[in-house]
């Protein structure tokens, strides 16, 4: 077995939360594919486990803010059911703006009603003109009497149509690019506010994925999170933190996958010996363990780091590194679980098909697998590691 680098009381969390997902939400994941119904008794088993608690702190009514095992927590349900994962990994992206930039009236308002899952929540940036490129977005909040008129939409959004209350980001001056985006709660109730299409999708089926529509929403100025034309760095330093969720939830996928296929490859035969025997399948199996084991060295770390405080450009660059490689690591990797099984591994019986459909998303959203490229070479740009090189000719 790996070293694990939880400490016993982690453990119990991890064990707790893999229980759940082996024995109540592993049994309902084909059949939430297939209904493609956003799972509320999921949400139900959480509220009662006190699952979303693990992210907030204490004086919120959570169990402690523990980054580290929030992740874990989304990797162990996505083993079973990505879209299962990512309802704990949304809360959390829901949750951020509040606990990064949210004062503490504001915080007292929202958290509590998150940390216990009565509430749950959306992160609202992407709009139809405006997906990799945030600056291009065109909802506008316009001051009046001391509250904004929020009118535009978003699109995609993850929670659509579920979620309580969505952070949203509008421009309140339009001319200023990313200095003219501001952060606002909107709660679900707001006079204005309309949900439109759920998207059908390839997968995580049980997500809701849809338009959201503001009418002359009229939000109070409470309901501001930071100042005018902080929007774009919260909505940046709320990524940071986020990505690595949905990395959790590749890493989750191909582990589910891998363990999925081992098992097929001991009881499975050809030419007389179980196909795992065989080299070329031995090897393919070699393989996605290893990158397994690579992804959550590189996930872990990341969420201990975040844990432990980490902020700015160093947080930035191993946040998009864990995203990427957790998520380009669960395409391969359930890829190569379906081949394993051969003709199996391509219809609905089995999981491993679902997974490998799952798994695609996890390299587009949160931004593309190409925006955490663009990231992880900027950060580096920056680095001074001259010094390295001294003496070499
Ligand atoms: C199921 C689902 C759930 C989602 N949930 C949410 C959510 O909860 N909240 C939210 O705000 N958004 C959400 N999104 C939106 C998602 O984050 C965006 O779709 C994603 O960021 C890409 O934006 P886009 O679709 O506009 O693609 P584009 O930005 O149009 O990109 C198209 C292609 O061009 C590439 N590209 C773009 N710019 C560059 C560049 N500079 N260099 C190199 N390549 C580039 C991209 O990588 C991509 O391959 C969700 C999307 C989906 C499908």
């Amino acid at each position: 077995m790996p070293v694990d680098p939880l400490t016993p009381e982690q453990r119990e969390i991890r064990d707790l939360v893999r229980d759940l997902a082996r024995e109540r939400i592993a049994p309902r994941a084909a059949e939430i594919d297939k209904s493609a119904e956003f799972p509320w008794d999921v949400v139900e088993l959480y509220r009662e486990n006190d699952i979303f608690g693990i992210m907030f702190d204490e004086e919120y009514g959570g169990i402690g803010a523990s980054s580290l095992m929030t992740l874990v927590a989304v990797e162990e349900v996505s083993k079973v059911c990505a879209t299962s994962g990512l309802i704990i990994a949304v809360q959390e992206l829901g949750s951020l703006g509040i606990k990064l930039a949210g004062n503490t009236s504001q915080k007292e308002r929202f958290l509590p009603n998150l940390a216990s899952g009565e509430w749950l929540a959306a992160y609202a940036l992407t709009e139809p003109g405006s997906g990799s490129d945030s600056a291009a977005m065109r909802t506008t909040a316009r001051a009046d009497n001391g509250e904004y008129v929020l009118s535009g939409g978003k699109r995609f959004i993850t929670n659509a149509g579920v979620a309580h209350l969505y952070v949203v980001f509008a421009k309140t001056d339009p001319d200023a690019g990313h200095s003219g985006i501001t952060a606002f709660v909107v709660e679900a109730d707001t006079p204005g506010f309309e949900v439109g299409r759920i998207e059908p999708k390839m997968g995580i089926k049980g997500s809701t994925t849809g338009e959201i529509f503001f009418n002359d929403c009229r939000i109070p100025t409470a309901n501001r999170l930071g100042e005018e034309g902080e929007g774009f760095k919260i909505a940046m330093r709320i990524l940071d933190r986020s990505r690595p969720g949905i990395g959790a939830q590749g890493l989750g996928l191909a582990q589910g996958a891998t363990d999925y296929a081992l098992e097929y490859a001991k009881s499975r035969e050809t030419m007389g010996k179980p196909i795992g025997e065989h080299q070329l399948i031995a090897g393919m199996l070699a393989d996605m363990e290893t990158k397994c084991e690579a992804a959550r060295g590189l996930l872990y770390k990341c969420g201990q780091l975040i844990d432990e405080g980490a902020d700015g450009a160093d947080l930035t660059k191993i946040s998009a590194m864990a995203k990427l490689y957790c998520t380009d690591v669960a395409m391969d990797v359930t890829t190569d679980a379906v081949q394993i099984l051969g003709g199996y591994g391509y219809i609905q019986e089995y999981p491993v098909e679902r997974m490998m459909r799952d798994a695609k998303i996890t390299q587009i959203y949160e931004g593309t697998n190409q925006v955490q490229r663009l990231v992880i070479a900027r950060e580096m740009l920056k680095e001074n590691r001259a010094f390295l090189l001294a003496g070499v000719g």
